[in-house]
This record gives C-alpha cells, sequence and structure tokens, in this order.
C-alpha cells in the first residue's frame, strides 16, 4: 500500500525533516533505562521547561502518554472524568481500566471541546461506600473529534481550580497543545500552569517520526517511569529518537500556523462546492459533511483515493482532513479542483 500523493488523512503521517534525520544519525545515546541517553534527556529537560513543570518523559505514543499518567496519578478502583468525545475513551482501548483498574467516568463534550464545569462537578462521586473514588480530571486540548477546537487558558484554569477544590488532579491530554497555543497566540505554559501533567505528541504536526513527552513534577514522572517500564516502555538508545524531538520542539512549532491557515483555505473552498458543508476550522483539521446525491463519505473518501487525495471517512456522511507538514497552499487549491470536478 502506498500513500495518496496529497495525504489529509492525519497529522501523523508527516515525513522527519532533513534536519531531523541529520540530528539522529549524530544523536549521543546511552542506556536510557539507567538515565544515561543525554540527548533523552536533553529533551526531557527541554519540556519540562517549555511547560515550566519540574520533570519529562519520552514516551512511545500518546496513548502510552495518557496511560503512564493516570496509572501514575490513580489506583485501582478510582475513576477519572473525561469527555464522551476524548480520544482516551474512544481510541485508546480503555487502557486505563484493563490495565489500571481505573475506570472512565463520562461527562458529555459540548461542541467545542468542553466539559462544563457543573457537569464535571456532578460527575465528581460522594465519599459514600457505593461509590468508586474520582481521582483526577482528563482536558484534551486540542480537542480531535470536536473539529480540533482549542480550550482557553481561562477555562482551563476553572477546571483546575474546581481539581483543586475536591483535591483532584487534572491530567491534560494535549497530543496537539502546540496547535492550540498558536491557534490563541499564547504560550503552553498559560494552557497548562495548573494541570498536574500534560502529554503531547511530537509525531503530529510536530512531524518527528515517533514520539511523545509527558511532563509534571519530579514525584509524578518517578511514577509514570515505573508505570512506562511496566508496560514495557523502556526504551534503551532512544536518544535517536528524542534527537528528532528536539529539532520539533526548536523548529516546527511557529510553522503550525501554516497548516492552520491551510486549514480555512481548504474549509472556505470546500464550503462553495456542492454538497459539502464544512464545521467551523479552529487549528489544523478540517471536518465536514457530506450530502450529495451520488456521494455518501465512504464512496467520495475512495473517490478521492482514486484521485490521489487521501481523507478519513468517520461516519456515514462525515469526513476528516488534517493539514500538516508536507502540504502546501497548492495542494490544497489541487485539492479543491479535484472535489470541484468530482462533485459538480
Ligand atoms: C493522536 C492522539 C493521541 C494518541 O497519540 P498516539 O501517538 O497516536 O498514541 C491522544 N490524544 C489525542 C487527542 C490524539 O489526537
Amino acid at each position: 500500500m502506498t500513500p495518496p500523493r496529497i495525504d489529509l488523512r492525519s497529522d501523523t503521517v508527516t515525513q522527519p525533516t532533513p534536519a531531523m534525520r541529520e540530528a539522529m544519525a549524530r544523536a549521543h545515546v546511552g542506556d536510557d533505562v539507567f538515565g544515561e541517553d543525554p540527548t533523552v534527556n536533553q529533551l526531557e529537560a527541554m519540556a519540562a521547561a517549555m511547560f515550566d513543570k519540574e520533570a519529562g518523559l519520552l514516551v512511545s505514543s500518546g496513548t502510552q502518554g495518557n496511560l503512564v499518567s493516570l496509572l501514575a496519578h490513580c489506583q485501582r478502583g478510582d475513576e477519572v472524568i473525561m469527555g464522551h468525545n476524548s480520544h482516551t475513551y474512544n481510541y485508546e482501548q480503555v487502557g486505563t481500566a484493563v490495565l489500571g483498574g481505573i475506570a472512565p467516568r463520562i461527562v458529555m463534550n459540548q461542541p467545542d471541546g468542553i466539559l462544563r464545569l457543573e457537569d464535571i462537578e456532578a460527575a465528581i462521586m460522594p465519599d459514600n461506600v457505593h461509590f468508586g473514588i474520582t481521582r483526577a480530571i482528563s482536558l484534551e486540548n486540542t480537542h480531535n473529534r470536536c473539529g480540533g477546537a482549542f480550550l482557553t487558558p481561562e477555562y482551563t484554569d476553572a477546571v483546575a481550580a474546581l481539581a483543586q477544590r475536591y483535591g483532584l488532579k487534572l491530567h491534560i491530554d494535549g497530543a496537539r497543545i502546540f496547535n492550540a497555543a498558536i491557534a490563541q497566540e499564547v504560550d503552553v505554559k498559560a494552557l497548562t500552569r495548573h494541570a498536574d501533567s500534560v502529554t503531547f505528541c511530537l509525531s503530529k504536526g510536530l512531524s518527528a517520526p515517533v514520539g511523545s513527552v509527558v511532563v509534571g513534577s519530579r514525584a509524578f514522572i518517578k511514577r509514570a517511569r515505573r508505570a512506562r517500564k511496566m508496560l514495557g516502555g523502556g526504551m534503551r538508545q532512544a536518544g535517536v529518537i528524542a534527537a528528532a524531538g528536539i529539532v520539533a520542539l526548536t523548529e516546527m512549532i511557529d510553522r503550525l500556523r501554516e497548516d492552520h491557515a491551510n486549514a480555512r483555505r481548504l474549509a472556505n473552498g470546500l464550503s462553495r462546492i456542492p454538497g459539502i458543508q464544512p464545521e467551523p476550522v479552529h487549528t489544523n483539521i478540517v471536518y465536514f459533511h457530506v450530502d450529495h446525491p451520488r456521494f455518501n463519505a465512504r464512496t467520495l473518501q475512495k473517490a478521492l483515493l482514486a484521485e490521489d487525495v487521501g481523507v478519513l471517512a468517520l461516519g456515514p456522511g462525515r469526513i476528516r482532513a488534517v493539514t500538516h507538514y508536507g502540504i502546501e497552499a497548492e495542494d490544497i487549491e489541487e485539492t479543491l479542483d479535484i472535489f470541484a470536478s468530482l462533485l459538480q
């Protein structure tokens, strides 16, 4: 299987940059399970500093980052409040429950990705022998299934204050937190200042080939590191991966605004094509609805693939397209021409 030439299925399809390949080839490495990989240590310290947290931990994926974070915060029988549309609830095999005995307590996401404060508060279990123990709240920023919407610093602070009032931990699944920061012209610190833990992906819009980083307090990272080892995530000479991550954090954040501009360009163009209704665009993710006499989401996905354009059909009438490094404005124009010729 070869990928489509214009691949809008996901920002995980990004190729490492030439600078990343160079850095990987030259990386100084050691045994990271012994704490002796200088490049991993450098990446972890760099990430911690960027988020104003005490420590960082390189993990294999965003899924592993969320899992080790919740394993570090919770005991068996605990509950974590999360959104019904969250990635952690929908796309991570509920690993917290399977591997940690930690139950998700579901709250409805609003269309803009938030969980209403009153809904969160209602989901916190009272101290009663019938109930599990609420231990943590997990937010997602940007919100994948809610159209790439971002959470604001004010909203996140309000959830953190609620968490603090009830003695709960706040975890942020920030797989695309740098997209959230760029879209609002704020520092990631402002989006995470009162969070106990944050996971972010190096391997999505930041274009590194592998890896995510978890940041938090030193004591939390120590527990997360134990959880990572238990899950088989001790990666030895992982500096080869970390080297690309350092390039990602140094060179690839500011250019995310190009992805956001291309996403808006795509949605604007799609809004003029009969039978296509784009949802509001917030960052680099474009969802659109297909209501056309000759196509549904799945058949349109197939027809686009035949023209070498990749998108993801995520329901009978809903399709996702994601912009990223390697997708230029001309690719968006070409994609729009293909849509027009197929649908008009
Ligand atoms: C992609 C993603 C993850 C998981 O990351 P992987 O590296 O694919 O495991 C977690 N949360 C969100 C919101 C994501 O988009």
